[in-house]
């Protein structure tokens, strides 16, 4: 194990403790202190698990001499003169030349305004990249540097060892953030409290904290640098399963909880075989058969179910959850769907009435229920009063609505079983929420169309079992994705209406992410405009998310029977809408919309046509606005070329961070603070399975113990047990 340098941090004094805050700190005034909790950082500890982000090898300083070009190297050199220059483009230079005993350097930035007035003669400075050699003269372009006189005493922090490069912190320079780092070592006791259990420890190998904190923050000088790139040193493995192994214990335990309840025994008997049966009108795929068998396993258990469904658009989701619906209707439960939007609650409503419609009802025209269904949303605010008398007689046996179903306002007497049509718009902490408030006995179900990698996953998900369906249902008409070259509108526009002359239906969909300001609306205005023009002899309307919500429900409910052939929608169909006859999709300004969220759009087309519809194509046309990035072209090459939702949501994650894949605002994810769920893929799996087995086997007292710590430090970010 590589040895802490010895001379960042010589001696502690133990005059601090983890939880000084980081206001009394060598240096440290007011005014550093709220720029260091407004981002979190309030305390010592807080500080030690700020990490660097990278480091800089500047155990061996090179004299100038001595450098070889190509190679990537520190030297120590004082500043002769400093040049601005502006480029035939305008672009700003600085160049700089630097010396030591043995020779000259020339150093140079582009763009370098911010640089100005940094360096002056006889100034010295550390300066750290590749080796370049141009008209016979050493360069170093664009090198990294550090000041040397700024911060006095400090220079063994910073030379001649491996040295940690934070990200700085408003005014708080990486430098600044090192120093800080060191004081708090050195102020604190030779031993830190331990805080996982030792028997973790012991078998994943991990060092004691003290040494991980010294370990990361200013790592040996024959620590390997592959091992720092890659937080792979033991002290970053260290932190790293810390922070999973309390995440994991922290769902195991709330899992636990869950599963200690008592839940109704909803079972599958002969009857309710026969109902299963008779709602469908196709034969289940493997994939649905299995899924449905978990559930009603679960149903049966005695305990409340915990599942996710998950699976990619038109996988089959929504029947399979149809199909636990009627399990538990047939035994005298209540069942909530819970949808994230209240476009989407109507179009679960609508589906569930034709799915769950008596046999050969849907020819006398209505369908008539052989379940009383109804659908709560806003919209139906006034009549509150008297859903409430009505849910509370129990009359209803499938509500469906928003999350307002669970706000209290509703009194269902025998609930069952809840289904979150989840979509990927309600996150963790939602999730977490409605399971508090919802009857902890009741049975859940979440669904997710967002096909998610196997680590994010554990960490957003880890507290459900999991049902997946990859087979597609048979019948999918093949979706023709193509990217739409500048100039081709018309070309576009007469496709489009060859296949409305067909008899089928169109989307044109126009991102508005938020809704709220006028402008966002406009294009997709103008566009309704246009399109009525140019389709003159069909109908066509507009939805929007400002619309009321009985405007919305009444063109979504043409659109489904054909009395609209062209809707032109901002992304408030991105889920849910199932509409097999509309078989083309044309999405305009497609670079502003996510991977994962094209596909999810592209897959409300494609759907199986209903008996002798036939296996029309159907088309996607994705059409750039004029300005389009080079990773915006890549996520629309991909959507192009293949079809696969994981392998989507993979390149989508790649390209764009899990923040954004998930939507930042409502991605869910915990924010961790030390592990990164992409490159800390395969140390999830361990800190779940050394949760788990903790939490089995550990004696009661020493699992309190944890529980404290982890309420304590964790509670305040991830919400993941309640006090007690
Ligand atoms: P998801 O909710 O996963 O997007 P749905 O349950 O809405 O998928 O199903 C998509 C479409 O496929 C619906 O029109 C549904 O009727 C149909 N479908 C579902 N399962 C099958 C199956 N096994 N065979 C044929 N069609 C199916
Ligand atoms: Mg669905």
């Amino acid at each position: 194990m590589p040895r802490p340098a010895p001379s960042a941090v010589p001696e502690t004094r133990a005059t601090l403790s983890l939880d000084t805050r980081v206001q009394f700190l060598p240096g440290v005034g007011p005014r550093w202190a709220r720029v260091l909790e407004r981002r979190g950082v309030e305390t010592v500890e807080d500080l030690l698990y700020y990490l660097p982000f990278r480091y800089e090898d500047r155990s061996h300083v090179r004299t100038i001499a001595a450098l070889e070009p190509g190679e990537t190297a520190t030297v120590i050199a004082e500043v002769q003169s400093a040049r601005f220059l502006r480029t035939r483009r305008g672009m700003t230079l600085l160049r700089l030349i630097v010396a030591d005993a043995t020779g000259a350097l020339e150093c140079f930035w582009f763009n370098a305004d911010y640089l100005q007035d940094r360096f002056q003669r006889g100034q010295r400075a550390a300066f750290y990249g590749r080796v370049e050699e141009a008209g016979g003269r050493r360069q170093l372009r664009q090198p990294e540097f550090e000041l040397l006189e700024a911060e006095r005493g400090m220079d063994s922090l910073k030379l001649g060892r491996i040295v940690p490069i934070y990200e700085a912190i408003g005014p708080l320079t990486s430098g600044r953030l090192r120093w800080l780092v060191a004081q708090a070592l050195r102020g604190l006791p030779a031993a830190l409290p331990e805080t996982l259990p030792a028997g973790v420890l012991a078998e994943l190998q991990l060092p004691p904290r003290r040494q991980a904190f010294e370990q990361v923050h200013f790592p040996g000088d024959d620590t390997p640098l592959g091992q720092l790139a890659t937080a792979r040193t033991p002290g970053h493995r260290r932190l790293i399963h810390e922070e999973l192994f309390f995440l994991q214990y922290g769902i195991a335990l709330k899992r636990r909880r869950a599963l200690a309840q008592a839940a109704p025994k909803i079972e599958v008997h002969e009857a309710v075989r026969q109902r299963l049966k008779e709602m469908l009108s196709f034969h289940p795929t493997g994939d649905q058969k299995r899924a449905l068998k978990q559930i009603a396993g679960d149903l049966a258990s005695g305990h409340p179910m915990r599942r996710l469904l998950q699976g990619d658009v038109g996988s089959g989701k929504t029947i399979v959850s149809l199909q636990a619906a009627v399990i538990a209707m047939e035994n005298g439960y209540q069942v909530a769907l819970m949808a994230p939007t209240q476009i989407l609650a109507a179009q679960h409503y609508y589906s569930a009435r034709e799915r769950l419609g008596a046999a050969g009802a849907a020819l006398l025209g209505e369908p008539a229920p052989r379940y009383r269904i109804q659908l709560v949303t806003a919209a139906t605010r006034g009549k509150r009063g008297r859903q409430q008398r009505a849910l509370a007689s129990g009359a209803p046996q499938l509500v469906i609505g928003t999350q307002a179903l669970l706000e209290g306002q509703f009194q269902f007497t025998r609930l069952g079983l809840i289904i979150v049509d989840e979509q990927h718009r309600f996150g963790v902490m939602q999730r977490f929420d409605l399971m508090r408030k919802a009857e902890l006995s009741a049975h859940l179900l979440v669904m997710t169309a967002t096909p998610i990698p196997r680590t994010l996953a554990l960490s957003l998900y880890g507290e459900l079992d999991t049902s997946v369906l990859r087979e597609m249902p048979p019948g999918r008409p093949p979706v023709v994705t193509r990217r739409v070259p500048a100039g081709k509108q018309a070309e576009l526009h007469e496709f489009v209406r060859g296949q409305l002359e067909q008899g089928r239906q169109a989307y044109f969909v126009y991102p508005a992410i938020d809704e709220s300001p006028r402008l966002e609306l406009k294009p997709a205005l103008r566009m309704a405009e246009q399109l009525r023009q140019v389709y003159a002899e069909f109908q066509v309307a507009l939805l929007h998310g400002r619309l009321k919500e009985a405007e919305k429900d009444a063109i979504m409910r043409a659109f489904q029977r054909n009395q609209i052939q062209v809707l032109v929608a901002t992304s408030v169909i991105e889920v849910g809408l199932d509409v097999p006859n509309a078989n083309v999709m044309v999405i305009e300004d497609a670079e502003r919309f996510g991977l994962a969220q094209l596909h999810q759009l592209r897959g409300r087309i494609g759907r199986p046509q209903s008996a002798g519809g036939g296996a029309a194509k159907a088309y996607c046309f994705l059409v750039p606005g004029t300005q389009i990035t080079e990773t915006a072209e890549r996520r629309l090459q991909a959507l192009v070329a293949t079809h696969d939702g994981f392998e989507l949501a993979e390149l989508d994650l790649k390209l764009r961070g899990p923040g954004e894949f998930f939507g930042t605002k409502q991605s869910g994810l915990p924010e961790l603070e030390v592990a990164d769920p992409l490159r800390d893929e395969e140390l999830m799996a361990p800190a779940r399975a050394a949760a788990e087995k903790f939490l089995e086997q550990a004696p009661a007292d020493e699992q309190r113990q944890f529980v404290r710590y982890l309420q304590r430090r964790w509670q305040r970010k991830y919400g993941l047990i309640e006090a007690g």
